[in-house]
Formats: C-alpha cells, sequence, structure tokens
C-alpha cells in the first residue's frame, strides 16, 4: 500500500513509519522538519514541506496518489498551546484543513488523525472510554477536538473516511536504538527527568502537589510508542477494510504518578537527581487513564512493552546517545 506520513520525521510518526516500511508499504513523509530528523525516517521518501503550503501539498500527494495518509505533523505541548493558542490553532487546525482540502480535491478518502487523550479535558471517569464527552481544558486539546468534529462532518459530507487515534502519554524509544524522542525542547516529563538524570538540568520541576490523587501529583498512562506505532497499522487495515470512521483510545490502562515516574527514572538510570516541588502547571487534568477496550476488542491490539522501567529504559537508552 502507498502510505503519505505528515510528520513521519517526528517522534512518533517516525515509529510509525517504522512499522509500515517492515511490513513492506510504500511510504512517502511529508515533514518541515521543524521537530523532526532526516535520519529518523528509516524507510520511504522524505519530503521536505509545510502544509501550509497548499500548492506544494497538493503537488507532491497528486504524484504520489496514496491510497491513505496519516497524518502526525502538529504542535503537541500543552503549556506552550496555553501561552501560544494561535500557534496551535494555526498548525493544528488550518493546516489540517488545508490537508483536507487537497485529499478532498484529489480523491484521497482514507486518513489516520493522531488525537489525543487531551480531547477529555478533565473527565468524569477514569479509566477514559471514546464515548466520553469531548471537554478539553487546553488550547492542545481544543485543536485536536476541533479536527475531530471537522472530520466527522466531512465523513458526512463526502467520500471521506478517517480513524482518529487518541493516544495517552507516549514515551520509550526503539529498542535497536535508532529512534527517539529528540524534540528541541524537551518538556514531557520522562524526558525531561531523563535529562535530568544524565545531567543537562541541575533539578526537575514536579508541577502540582495538591491534586486529588494519592500522592498529590498528576497520573498519566505511559505507552511504549512501538505499541502506539503498531495500533496505527491496525486502525490502518480496519480503516481500509471496512471504510467505517471511528475513534479508538490507546493507552495501557494503567497510570502512574509524577512521582512514581520520577522513583523509576531514578531507579533505571541509577542517578539520584535533586526535584523541586512548585505549582501547578496550567492546563493540566489530574488523572489520565485509557480505556482501551475497544482497540483490544475490535481490532486485537495486543500490547507488548507495558511495563514502565522498559519504557524508561529504552528512553534511557536512546537519550544517552544525544548530545
Ligand atoms: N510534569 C512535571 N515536570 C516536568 C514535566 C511534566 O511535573 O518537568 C508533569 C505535568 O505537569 C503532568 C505530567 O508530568 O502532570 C505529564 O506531563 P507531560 O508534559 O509529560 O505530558 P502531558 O500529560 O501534558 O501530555
Amino acid at each position: 500500500m502507498k502510505i503519505l506520513v505528515t510528520g513521519g520525521a517526528g517522534y512518533i510518526g517516525s515509529h510509525v513509519v517504522k512499522e509500515l516500511g517492515r511490513r513492506g508499504d510504500e511510504i512517502l513523509v511529508y515533514d518541515n522538519l521543524s521537530n523532526g530528523h532526516d535520519w529518523a525516517v528509516l524507510y520511504g521518501r522524505l519530503v521536505k514541506g509545510d502544509l501550509s503550503d497548499n500548492g506544494f501539498l497538493e503537488e507532491v500527494i497528486k504524484e504520489f496518489s496514496p491510497d491513505a495518509i496519516m497524518h502526525f505533523a502538529a504542535s503537541i505541548q500543552v503549556e506552550e498551546s496555553v501561552r501560544e493558542p494561535l500557534k496551535y490553532y494555526r498548525n493544528n487546525i488550518m493546516n489540517t484543513i488545508n490537508l483536507l482540502e487537497v485529499m478532498v480535491k484529489d480523491g484521497i478518502r482514507n486518513f489516520i488523525y493522531s488525537s489525543t487523550a487531551s480531547v477529555y479535558g478533565i473527565p468524569e471517569k477514569v479509566p477514559v472510554s471514546e464515548d466520553t464527552p469531548l471537554n478539553p481544558i487546553n488550547p492542545y486539546g481544543f485543536s485536536k477536538v476541533a479536527i475531530e468534529r471537522i472530520l466527522n462532518d466531512l465523513s458526512k459530507a463526502a467520500d471521506f473516511n478517517y480513524v482518529s487515534v487518541r493516544y495517552f502519554n507516549v514515551a520509550g524509544a526503539d529498542p535497536e536504538g535508532r529512534i527517539g524522542q529528540a524534540y528541541r525542547e524537551a518538556t514531557h516529563l520522562m524526558t525531561r527527568a531523563l535529562k535530568t538524570a544524565k545531567g543537562e538540568f541541575n533539578k526537575l520541576q514536579i508541577f502540582g502537589t495538591d491534586y486529588p490523587t494519592p500522592d498529590g501529583t498528576c497520573i498519566r498512562d505511559y505507552i511504549h510508542v512501538d505499541d502506539l506505532a503498531v495500533a496505527h497499522l491496525l486502525t490502518l487495515d480496519y480503516l481500509l477494510k471496512t471504510g467505517k470512521s471511528r475513534s479508538f483510545n490507546c493507552g495501557y490502562g494503567h497510570g502512574y504518578s509524577v512521582r512514581e515516574v520520577v522513583e523509576a527514572v531514578k531507579k533505571i538510570t541509577c542517578k539520584d537527581f535533586k526535584t523541586e516541588e512548585v505549582g501547578r502547571r496550567p492546563g493540566d487534568p489530574p488523572v489520565l487513564i485509557a480505556d482501551s477496550s475497544r482497540l483490544k476488542n475490535e481490532l486485537n491490539w495486543s500490547p507488548k512493552h507495558a511495563d514502565l522501567d522498559y519504557i524508561i529504559m529504552t528512553a534511557w537508552e536512546w537519550e544517552k546517545k544525544l548530545d
């Protein structure tokens, strides 16, 4: 199959490209390399381009004529989205609309969308199933909800089908050490903790210790990036086979607090580092844990790396290789 992957040079996109490449799909990665890296594209062809450049985007899509488009290119930091909402609305909403317009024009009807648990905001019930109302509490989450709504409308109005994969906290790296998270700015907890263990920062800040959780810090469902990548292939095959537009949550159904992650990072890296308890970070829901029964029951997703220590170990091996 021919698959165009936007953001395929980025962290999650590159792991999906790896899985697609392994099974022999023909891949074209479209990435502006703002946060991605050419070395991360292990299979297929990389075209450097921006989603705001409609003309070029259309040329590339027309020439490649993909069976499906998987869309990972987006801005992804909750805290930054609170500070710079327009950046998120432009990059995540407007650029996705550009892509969808080209798809509709060129008759490309299959779309896999990289969505997020942030669409749920502060869910009333955890674990969170796909039927939970979408109630984002930060601009990042809202930008993703907006596109989910647009996709839903479009699937009714045009010959267009999509799967939205809502993932929880993605972490870890390629066990063979070829790719991993290499954002220019590290803000996510696990990466930040590993960089602190490495000595890049002199302390790790813990944002908020007064949440309604057992140890007062936020709880998240950390999922290994390879399990997520495999989930994407399952949803892609499902979409191509059934043509049904759906949403699937992707997480392990088990959460860890910030303090638990910090302790696990210290244990795996054998490094003790300083932590500092500070106030809450704006936009953070207290607990996010996935109910992924739909993915497991309907698509037979069976995660292989549901182990926090393993996730940290692969991320640590990768982190040590980065300058
Ligand atoms: N966090 C923290 N210190 C950091 C980075 C993150 O305490 O240096 C907390 C953050 O406030 C949240 C959790 O770790 O409660 C997970 O945040 P992350 O940015 O990794 O992912 P998010 O859930 O926001 O997508």
